[in-house]
């Protein structure tokens, strides 16, 4: 009861994740879509859950947003940009905040649409 009270306590302090950016890959993959700023190529992103992502707990608990969050540079094939990306997420692995430098975040839903030119 503690433990659980105390989760509720942590997630209704924080933002919700929003479901899209996100989708699972296997059992321990996670996948989430960058924009490359320079070129517009989308590159989808494969972290592995047991262990890129960490959790948040101990000293960097209050550092961010999320209960787990993963810092990664991505280099798309099109250009040599490097995109550094840190995604927090909720309990559930939704996105609930990103910073990410060279590049945008996108859902999976843009990642599959055409460019509209
Ligand atoms: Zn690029």
């Amino acid at each position: 009861m503690g433990f659980l009270s105390k989760l509720f306590s942590n997630l209704g302090s924080r933002s919700k994740g929003e479901p899209g950016y996100a989708t699972p890959d296997g059992p321990h993959g996670l996948r989430i879509y960058v924009q490359c700023d320079k070129c517009g190529e989308k590159v989808p992103v494969r972290l592995r859950t047991s262990s890129e992502v960490q959790k948040r707990e101990g000293p960097d608990a209050d550092q961010g947003s999320g209960q787990y969050f993963v810092q990664k540079t991505i280099v798309g094939s099109k250009c040599y940009q490097r995109i550094e990306a840190t995604v927090e997420f909720d309990a559930r692995y939704n996105v609930v905040e990103s910073t990410v430098k060279g590049g945008k975040l996108i859902t999976l839903k843009e990642f599959n649409k055409e460019d509209e030119l």
